[in-house]
């Protein structure tokens, strides 16, 4: 995974750009993937897919011909989208197009102008505090042609066509912890899928995953794929997994959804640091997409952010030329792959708890009592399990009304089953005669 960000990190991945598509050219290598293209002009729901903008050169300089911010030293230094402009300008109306990072005084902030155009560059705060002349000469060169959008799409088919959505973006110039951290771990979960099924374990659900510009990209995959809405069944997006922060969980828009509490509990027993938080209160992505009216996928989001409250929340180098291979570990990403994976796996297994048994189970006589003498706790805990086992629970929903996480919820089912007083079912079916 650092391999392919030491390679990918430093290319100028704007929205639709000659980069992008190498960048995504380049990952398509690892693993099958097809490369799925819309032209620039299209109009996806209430979007138009924009054009491709590519920057030559741009560069501040003093009267007197002195290079102050240069392009070829940096990516960020040109706002992502900047219109084109050549001319002297005098200080104040420079720094109204001279934008600087909010917190890191020595960085150069990423600022984009996908729709809302205008020409910019950016500096560093220390530079910016450094002019002091009446007036500057401003040279951007860019342009807008007409291109093609790309989204880069690994399918790993299932027992059936439910499909679970995984989703990054690639869309973050000369960065790394966001937004290509997402990208190699997704990537890798993919990889591991795919192996699986070669080897005959084939998952339950259809796993799709996507790598896409931000916000447009999944606009224009939903439009174009208004047909497989209502097979996603649940998604996760991924992005920020190799800094030095605690795993973040934020929610779907459908906090009951089985999704939701499927990850949420599961993630309790997988990351004693890990926290979860509701919908949009730890970081914005395209689950806002995948979520939105007339979709309505619940999709989850992980990544590594700093907890609430933190001044440097999500994390201190944040859309920032500080963001470089530097953010990140290894070992962190092997650890968030794992997590990613071990969340799959909970997913797979959740399933509805159908009894067999009527009554209270004979435990002494399945052998699995435990001594509440002993072991008090586990004894109250395989009794509350128990009694929701009625076709009408998810191992998910179980976790959920006790406060525990899956995996301790699973442990029980698994036993039961195995003793062949329960079976599991996609489907409710509920066993109350009553009902
Ligand atoms: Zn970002």
């Amino acid at each position: 995974m650092i391999n392919l960000i030491n390679e990918l990190w430093y290319l100028k991945r704007d929205i639709v750009s000659d980069d992008f598509d190498r960048a995504l050219a380049r990952l398509a290598e690892e693993v099958p993937m097809s490369i799925l293209e819309y032209p620039s002009g299209k109009r996806c729901w209430t979007w138009i897919i924009p054009e491709k903008w590519t920057c030559h050169a741009a560069y501040l300089e003093t009267l007197d011909g002195q290079h102050l911010i240069d392009y070829a030293d940096h990516p960020l230094h040109v706002v992502s989208y900047s219109l084109p402009f050549e001319g002297i300008v005098d200080r104040d109306e420079l720094l109204q197009h001279l934008h600087v990072h909010p917190r890191l005084p020595q960085a150069i902030p990423f600022v984009f102008k996908y729709y809302d155009r205008d020409w910019g560059l950016c500096a560093s705060q220390e530079l910016r505090d450094s002019l002091k002349n009446d007036r500057y000469r401003v040279t951007i060169h860019t342009s807008f042609e007409p291109g093609k959008l790309k989204i880069g799409e690994i399918v790993i088919p299932g027992q059936s066509e439910e499909a679970v959505m995984l989703v990054n973006h690639l869309c973050h110039p000369a960065m790394v912890n966001d937004d290509l951290t997402g990208v190699v771990v997704g990537l890798e979960v993919a990889r591991t899928l795919l192996e699986r099924s070669s080897r005959g374990k084939k998952p339950y659900y259809t796993y799709r995953f996507l790598i896409l510009p931000e916000t447009i990209g999944s606009v224009v995959y939903l439009s174009q794929h208004e047909d497989l809405i209502h097979k996603m069944v649940a998604g996760l997006f991924l992005e920020m997994l190799g800094n030095d922060s605690p795993h973040a969980l934020q929610g779907s828009f459908q906090p009951d959804s089985q999704i939701d509490r499927c990850l949420m509990s599961a993630l309790q027993g997988l990351d004693p640091h890990g926290y979860t938080a509701p919908y949009r209160t730890v970081i914005a992505n395209d689950e806002r997409q995948f979520n939105a009216p007339g979709v309505r996928v619940p999709m989850l989001s992980l990544s590594r952010v700093e907890p609430a409250g933190s001044p440097t929340r999500p994390y201190r180098e944040y859309h920032s030329s500080l963001d470089t291979p530097a953010v990140v570990t290894q070992e962190r990403l092997e650890t968030s792959r794992q997590l990613v994976l071990d969340l799959i796996d909970a997913w797979e297994n959740n399933q509805y708890i159908v009894n067999r048994f009527k009554g209270e189970v004979f435990c002494s006589g399945y052998g699995i009592w435990i001594d509440y003498r002993i072991n008090p706790d586990g004894h109250r805990r395989l009794f509350e399990i128990m009694e929701r086992c009625d076709g009408a629970h998810t191992v998910a929903d179980i976790a959920t009304e006790l406060s525990i996480s899956f995996q301790s919820v699973w442990e029980v089912v698994a036993l039961l089953k195995s003793k062949e007083l329960v079976w599991l079912s996609r489907t409710p079916h509920p066993t109350d005669p009553h009902l």
